[in-house]
């Protein structure tokens, strides 16, 4: 049998997970010589995003996609979705964990937290589970603390009238905690942070000079509390080299450099009709260059399905005349967008964001300034962080209806964009893309963590 350390990853459903998972996998094995098999749960054919980043995998990284499972026809939220997706895949899960431990040397299981189900199935085959968490340290401080937090507070946590203080991180209001917390009769979700200790250790992708108070928290021996491993910012390295190039991409080659802000709410992430049309007469009387990727309008944020991308043609669903009035000042893509790449770009100078935690990482691997526009789970929370701790973003204020009108959103976009408030957040996220370039450089402090990591992997089969 090849003697080389090997890991299998079980990502959950979702590109957010996806991305992630392949890029903690490409570090073990680029940097300390593993090999890796990803485990993909879905409940449906891939999609093309999907079959795009696994065809750029290098040989040392396998992945086998698990037989698809059959979800209930309910509308269910994306987080259901999800967790139900990974625990009807666990017969599937034991199946592949039983080949790879004849066929490799299989140390390790590495779960996302909806996976956390999987962590006794790799206890059975005597490989360690890891958690990966592809979120905040402040999320993952918050998830640690809440079952402690839970005993003390009455009512929903939306009404509390004082935020809650983690140690380390900007108070958060009760209202901008994760979206499973608001409804407390929801115990399921507490059950599962329950198990985050039966893990061997938890991986976060996330770096010392972003979340520093956070991280040093995390870092405190506890009873209880396995140990972490801040080892980011992971973002999607692949080169798009062969592939076709995007549209979206040719048309940022013809703007001036730092014009354009993007505008993009995530994979799955989707805005009311309403608000749609405020976000499109907003881009439009802000008079900057955008680029916006638009889903087809839903009235829940989060019950998209996660695995296919929705067919209705979503252009068709904007206000009247607007494609025609914008053209030259903006460029509408329906549904999906080469993310690195127009973070990448020259021309592309702000972000519009749902603060989903792969692209708040992406942007900030890339300097580009944030206009936080959360929607669902954790994003408030990174929301805040974003705007009130780290003063890298920008956030419009809504109506009582939740509605963000158009006029705070042509002030917003044009304060990031033209504006004093927007050149302080944009200095400030210059510096923390240069800190982030440091972490994972040789010495680094998420270089050290991975290598620390790594040295216990492979220590316990005596390398
Ligand atoms: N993404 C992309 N193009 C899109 C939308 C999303 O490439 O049009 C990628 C994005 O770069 C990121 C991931 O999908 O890597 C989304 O993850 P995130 O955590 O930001 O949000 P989620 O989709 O999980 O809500």
């Amino acid at each position: 049998m090849d003697q080389t350390p090997h890991v299998a990853l079980l990502p959950s459903p979702g590109m957010g997970h996806l991305i992630p998972c392949i890029e903690f996998a490409k570090q073990l094995v680029h940097h300390h010589h593993f090999s890796a098999t990803i485990l993909i749960p879905s409940a449906a054919p891939p999609t093309t995003a999907q079959k795009t980043v696994l065809q750029q995998l290098p040989k040392t990284i396998h992945h086998i996609f698990l037989p698809p499972v059959q979800l209930p026809n309910d509308p269910l939220s994306v987080a259901s979705q999800i967790s139900l997706t990974v625990t009807l895949s666990l017969p599937s899960v034991k199946h592949t964990l039983a080949s790879l431990s004849t066929s490799t040397r299989l140390v390790s299981l590495i779960v996302d937290p909806f996976g956390i189900d999987a962590i006794n199935v790799a206890r059975e085959f005597g490989v360690l589970p890891y958690l990966f968490f592809p979120s905040s340290a402040m999320t993952l401080l918050f998830c640690l603390h809440l079952p402690k937090i839970d005993e003390t507070v009455t009512g929903e946590y939306g009404d509390l009238p004082e935020p809650i203080q983690l140690p380390g991180c900007v108070p958060v209001h009760g209202r901008d905690l994760p979206n499973p917390v608001q409804d407390r009769s929801n115990k399921a979700f507490i059950e599962s942070l329950k198990r985050y200790g039966l893990a061997e250790g938890i991986i976060v992708n996330t770096f010392v000079d972003m979340e520093e108070g956070a991280i040093k928290a995390l870092l405190v021996d506890e009873p209880g509390k396995p140990p972490v491993y801040p080892v980011g910012p992971l973002i999607r390295t692949g080169s798009s080299d062969g592939l076709e190039r995007y549209e979206c991409l040719k048309w940022l080659d013809d703007q001036p450099s730092g014009s354009v802000v993007f505008v993009s709410f995530g994979s799955v992430g989707t805005l009311s009709h309403d608000q749609l049309n405020e976000l499109a007469l907003g881009l439009e009387l802000s008079g900057q260059r955008f680029l916006w990727v638009v889903r087809s309008p839903s009235d829940n944020a989060s019950v998209s399905s996660f695995n296919a991308h929705n067919q209705n043609d979503p252009l068709s669903l904007l206000p009247k005349g607007f494609l025609e009035r914008t053209q030259g000042q903006g460029l509408v893509v329906p549904s999906w967008a080469p993310q690195i790449e127009v973070l990448s770009h020259r021309a592309t100078g702000g972000f519009l964001t749902h603060c989903g935690w792969n692209s708040t990482l992406e942007s900030t691997v890339h300097g580009v300034p944030l206009i936080a526009w959360p929607l669902f789970a954790e994003q408030k929370m990174n929301a805040v962080m974003l705007t009130e701790g780290l003063k890298v973003a920008l956030r419009p204020k809504s109506h009582e209806s939740g509605l963000v009108g158009r006029e705070e959103i042509a002030e917003v976009v044009k304060s990031l964009m033209e504006g004093e408030d927007g050149k302080e957040v944009r200095r400030r996220m210059g510096g923390l893309k240069d800190a982030a370039a440091k972490a994972l450089s040789d010495g680094g402090s998420s270089a050290k963590s991975l290598s620390d990591l790594a040295f216990k992997l492979k220590n316990q089969l005596n390398i």
